[in-house]
């Protein structure tokens, strides 16, 4: 067994049974053809900043290192990139600014692979990776095959695709295709970049490079450096609940944010109602809640998987108890 504290961000003591670096999509057909994927138990990972291990792993980690850009179609007002599944993301970002394409500086600074970010389509400040998705290549562990998917076969929600449900654990995604715009706008509709912007004495219209740096201020303030502090982002994902409920909930609450969306459903922050639930800032022996944004789950330093999964059951079953509202893990729990 070897240690894998540090493949993921929760930084967890846990021990798998092997570790193999894939560095081409090549090696994947080589461990196919040697019956690798039908009599192991397997797990890939990118940057691991979105699993929690509950206990060792009895298996091998595939540890993506396929790296790559190419332009393959560039127009006059977008260009199509394709980037190799383990390519880091904020590197993506960071390269598409520096050759004056927008799109993604909204995304900035999220940790781990431009690979893993299909499996929950990443998304932040009102912006997902669906908005400039194109499609992706896939290596297909039950038929050796690599096959394509446009962004309809990957059936994208909120923190959700294809890759989270009937493809789950099927999919090595090996590569992805960004369309991305030449035209230098971009979206500022968030207070806090708005605010931002107006400290840095900018008016509109606004560069992407300098959201991108807002972006990076605002997340560098808010949230734990996984460097630092073990964590995996927001645990939970944010709930949807019927605008019937909603109004309910209100009287009771009147504070209660909300976000109507289309469907007649509202989203409600997590992070309200676990703060709301007394648990922001709450350390329980070597796991917590984080101090600035409860939505976030915090490793101390010797914190187990089991640990945090019991706080956020806790959490959870007060949350349900106060809003009759469920709230689901957005982490993957592996395990
Ligand atoms: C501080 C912090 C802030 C964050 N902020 C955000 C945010 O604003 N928005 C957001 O959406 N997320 C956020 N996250 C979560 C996380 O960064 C994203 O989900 C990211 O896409 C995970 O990438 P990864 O390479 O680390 O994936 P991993 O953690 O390595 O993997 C996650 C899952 O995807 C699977 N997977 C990974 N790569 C592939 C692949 N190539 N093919 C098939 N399956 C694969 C893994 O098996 C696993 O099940 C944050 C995390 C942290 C720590």
């Amino acid at each position: 067994m070897i240690s894998i504290k540090g493949l993921h961000t929760f930084g967890c003591e846990v021990q798998a049974e092997g570790l193999i670096e894939i560095n081409t999509p090549e090696d994947l057909f080589t461990l196919y053809q040697k019956g690798f994927f039908s009599e192991n138990k397997w797990l890939l990972l990118g940057g691991g900043s979105n699993v929690l291990f509950k206990n060792d792993f009895n298996g091998s980690i595939l540890l993506n290192c396929i790296k790559g850009k190419e332009i393959r179609e560039s127009g006059q007002d977008s260009v199509v990139v394709r980037f190799g599944s383990g390519e880091v993301w904020h590197e993506v970002v960071r390269w598409s600014l520096n050759n004056g394409f927008n799109g993604i500086e909204n995304l900035s600074l999220i940790p781990g692979t431009i690979g893993a970010a299909p499996i929950q389509n990443i998304g932040a400040y009102g912006v997902e990776l669906k908005d400039v998705f194109r499609s992706l290549q896939a290596f297909d562990t039950i038929t050796g095959e690599v096959v394509s998917m446009q962004k309809e076969e990957c059936r994208f929600g909120y923190r959700d695709s294809v890759f989270k449900h009937e493809l789950k654990g099927r999919m090595i995604i090996i590569s992805v295709s960004l369309e991305l715009r030449k035209d230098g706008l971009t979206s500022v509709g968030y207070g806090d970049i708005l605010k931002t912007m107006e400290r840095y004495g900018l008016r509109p219209p606004y560069k992407p490079a300098d959201v991108s740096k807002a972006v990076i201020e605002i997340r560098q303030s808010k949230l734990p450096d996984p460097a630092i502090l073990g964590n995996a982002g927001s645990f939970f994902k944010n709930p949807v609940i019927s605008s019937a409920h909603f109004e309910k909930l209100k009287v009771d609450f009147p504070d209660l944010p909300g976000y109507p969306d289309n469907r007649g459903e509202v989203k409600v922050p997590a992070g309200w109602l676990i703060e709301r639930c007394g648990f922001k800032g709450k350390r329980y022996g070597s796991v917590g809640c984080h101090e600035k944004q409860a939505l976030v789950l915090v490793n101390y330093g010797n914190g187990t998987g089991e640990e945090i999964i019991q706080l956020s059951r806790e959490i959870q079953e007060a949350v349900r108890l106060k809003y009759k509202v469920d709230i689901y893990p957005e982490v993957n729990i592996i395990g």
